[in-house]
């Protein structure tokens, strides 16, 4: 915010959700019915970056970037962001305060550019030149800001400053060529220009946001009612999948803006890397979305009346409205931030990270996490139990089985974050199926008998779900359990990819035990004892030569009837509660974004060629920086979705949209990685457990995208739940 305004944005309140919606009501409706600046100025909408005691509305960049979503999407040609951000450089100066005014009011007009477009003479202020217009024909003032240098201003109506009509790239806007002769520049004070700069770039965004968010819709809406080949086009999937790959770059994109809105309030060092990694996934992501929009409409798409392609032009005029596309890279390899912000858990967080300290066993490799020797699963089952014992694990279950009444779904996060950060061996996600679905659909009998062995690390868990021929659709499921006379069940048929099954005790199995009705409805859960007899397990070695999981055949194991959970003919929905178990997701994984990162940058700036770091190669830098706007994005995303997981009010899909983002972003990074050690091989020692890492996790990453439902999965529950499209 400008400085000197006696507002001291620490002190700023978190935005109301309601009054913001409200606000993006009001703007959707003065820029839909294209009303005047004065509107939008009685409307208070010119006056949110200006401090109150200065009469505006206080600095408000989420509201302001709200009111530019709201211009992008109706795409606008108001020029009312340049009065915006000119109000708010001008009015911390006395000589100024009127102009202030006026633009606030929308009585005056000014266009605002970036502070390096100008060349003052410092001993006359004088500025000869030409500078670009967009927004109006002829401004009132030309305002200048950012670069790290005070503001200046040029009053057009007083100073030799004529305007040339031109063709502006942006045809959503009226723009000109302002031809300054020897004019006047004032330095403007009581400004921070620099901030302004910032409100400005992440104003140019959310304008951006909105362009793509009305370029989705439309075309959404025209493929939607477009038949051909007898169905609505909606329906391919090849246009589901491409129209979900829009919804996850909306959603990424407003938790960004928000997220870089929200340092805006306060004097946070991570700020311009934040800004830096926002402007850049938006220059390289949206005008490419919008283009995608042109492609997936068709021949329409190529007419000059169907508006996509001035939402293109817009977003692509707006990633270099203010600042030029090389600064991301100058500004990137400051150190991983962790979010330790979050007082409430700060305690907590202190308790996980001694416990962490003084048990972890050691540093778990990515891909590499059964044990291989018989004193590593010694060491492992030593560490979950310590886990369960000092609550970092099974918290949340009932307090008669040990779990916390006072438990705090937020420790759960904490928890995933300080084992990431220590690189401590993870909690088993399929233990924690298991415990999960034995607590929701267990009897009193099942939950005496198998919970104490879990948090004892008695018994390991593992998921008999997946079959040869049958994976993402799992209601296709073959290996059955037929019901004997005798009351007991026979088991028969195979499973695989069954993770941790080789040292195992048990495993949550589901079967098929009826073939009529639908596919899903004759499907039982049952808990099978690893050593039942006529159980073969045969491990298979991963891409990454471990041994991670295994094939497992069925063949002849009896079970009794107490083996089945939740009911015969239920298992469907054990299965997907089971599933749905992790509250956040990849909440606290995303964390390993910034770890890998991390891990590239010590890489690139320990490998010499020509003897200077690869890291200072305009290319690898050009490439780490990009690597970290996708990882800020992933990393906004979910922590709007666990902040939204929180207070229970998810969107549909969420989770599907933070798995792609993280998953995909997690491969993208590591991939990167990897290939900067194959090429330069072998890494100096000083960075070889780093390669290592990269390595590894390369491997692994195909693991997240395709486990736990596949990408491809992923984009058609967004299609189906998000966007409601015709199945
Ligand atoms: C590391 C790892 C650990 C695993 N651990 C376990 C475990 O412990 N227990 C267990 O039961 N399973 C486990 N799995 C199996 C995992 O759940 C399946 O691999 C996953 O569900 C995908 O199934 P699939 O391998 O049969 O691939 P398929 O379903 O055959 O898919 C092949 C390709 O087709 C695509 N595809 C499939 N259906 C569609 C569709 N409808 N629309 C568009 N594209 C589609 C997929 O995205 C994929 O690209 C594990 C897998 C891995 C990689």
């Amino acid at each position: 915010m400008p400085s000197g305004s006696g507002t001291n944005p620490r002190e700023m309140q978190a935005a109301d959700p309601a009054d913001i919606e409200l606000l993006r009501g009001t703007a959707r409706k003065i820029f839909a019915d294209d009303l005047s600046l004065e509107v939008l100025g009685d409307a208070g909408l010119l006056a949110l970056l200006t401090p109150e005691s200065l009469g505006g509305a206080g600095w408000r960049p989420l509201e302001a970037c709200v009111v530019a979503e709201e211009a992008g999407r109706t795409l606008s040609g108001v020029p009312w962001a340049s009065n915006l951000l000119a109000a708010a450089a001008l009015s911390g100066d006395l000589r100024w305060r009127d102009t202030a005014e006026s633009l606030m009011a929308g009585q005056a007009t000014a266009s605002v550019a970036n502070r390096d477009q100008l060349d003052v003479d410092d001993r006359t202020g004088g500025v000869s030149g030409k500078v670009a217009v967009s927004g109006s024909r002829e401004p009132d003032f030309l305002v200048f800001i950012g670069s790290g240098r005070e503001p200046v201003v040029v009053d057009c109506r007083a100073e030799r400053v004529t305007f040339d009509p031109s063709q502006s790239f942006d045809t959503t806007r009226v723009g000109s060529t302002a031809v300054l002769r020897e004019a006047v520049a004032h330095a403007v004070g009581g400004a921070d220009g620099s901030l302004l700069e910032d409100a400005a770039v992440l104003m140019a965004c959310a304008d951006s946001l909105g362009a793509l968010s009305f370029a989705a819709s439309l075309v959404q809406e025209h493929l939607v009612d477009r038949v051909a080949f007898e169905r609505p086009l909606a329906s391919f999937q090849v246009i589901q999948h491409r129209l979900a790959n829009l919804s996850i770059l909306e959603a990424a994109g407003d938790a960004l803006i928000g997220r870089a809105a929200g340092l805006l309030t306060v004097a946070a060092e991570s700020r311009g890397q934040l800004l830096s990694a926002t402007h850049s996934y938006f220059r390289r992501h949206v005008p490419a979305a919008i283009d995608d929009c042109i492609q997936l409409a068709g021949g329409i798409g190529f007419t000059w009346e169907f508006p996509l392609h001035h939402a293109m032009r817009r977003s692509l005029a707006n990633s270099y409205a203010m600042r030029s596309p090389r600064t991301p890279v100058t500004q990137v390899f400051v150190a991983p931030q962790f979010d330790d912000t979050r007082a409430e858990a700060d305690q907590f967080r202190a308790h996980a990270r001694r416990v962490i300290g003084e048990h972890a066993p050691f540093q778990m490799r990515e891909g590499h996490r059964a044990p291989t020797t018989p004193e590593e699963e010694f060491s492992l089952r030593t560490w979950y139990r310590v886990l369960y014992e000092n609550g970092l694990i099974g918290a949340s279950w009932p307090a008669d089985r040990g779990g916390d009444p006072d438990h705090n779904p937020l420790h759960e996060l904490v928890v995933k974050e300080e084992l990431i950060r220590a690189r401590a061996p993870r909690p088993i996600d399929q233990v924690q199926l298991a415990s999960h679905v034995i607590i929701s659909f267990g009897d009193d009998a099942q939950k005496t008998r198998y919970l104490p062995r879990i948090r004892k690390a008695e018994d390991i868990w593992c998921q008999l779900f997946s079959e040869p021929d049958c994976g993402s659709d799992l209601a296709g499921i073959k290996a059955r359990a037929e019901l004997r006379s005798d009351g007991r069940w026979a088991l028969s048929g195979q499973k695989t990819w069954t993770t941790d099954g080789h040292w195992a005790q048990m495993g949550l199995a589901l079967l098929r035990t009826s073939t009529e009705g639908r596919r899903h409805e004759g499907l039982t859960a049952f808990l099978v004892p690893m050593d039942s007899a006529g159980l073969e397990l045969r491990p298979k070695l991963t891409i990454g030569g471990a041994y991670e999981f295994n094939d497992v055949f069925l063949d002849g194991i009896v079970l009794e009837p107490e083996q089945v959970i939740g009911g015969v003919g239920n298992g469907w929905v054990v299965a997907m509660s089971g599933l749905e178990v992790e509250r956040f997701g990849v909440g606290g994984d995303v964390l390993l974004l910034e770890l890998l990162i991390a891990d590239l940058v010590r890489v690139a700036g320990s490998i010499d060629v020509d003897r200077s770091p690869i890291l200072d190669r305009l290319d690898v830098r050009q490439e780490i920086a990009t690597l970290e706007s996708e990882a800020s994005a992933a990393r906004a995303f979910v922590a709007d979705h666990v902040d939204r997981a929180l207070r229970n009010i998810e969107r549909p899909a969420d989770a599907s949209i933070a798995k792609a983002l993280y998953s995909e972003t997690y491969h993208a990074i590591a991939r990167y990685g990897a290939e900067l050690v194959a090429e330069h091989s072998p890494v100096p020692d000083t960075a070889a457990s780093e390669a290592q890492r990269l390595v590894d996790a390369w491997l692994w990453s195909r693991a997240l995208t395709i486990s736990g439902g596949t990408s491809e999965i992923m984009r058609n529950i967004i299609a189906k739940r998000r966007l409601r499209l015709p199945q």
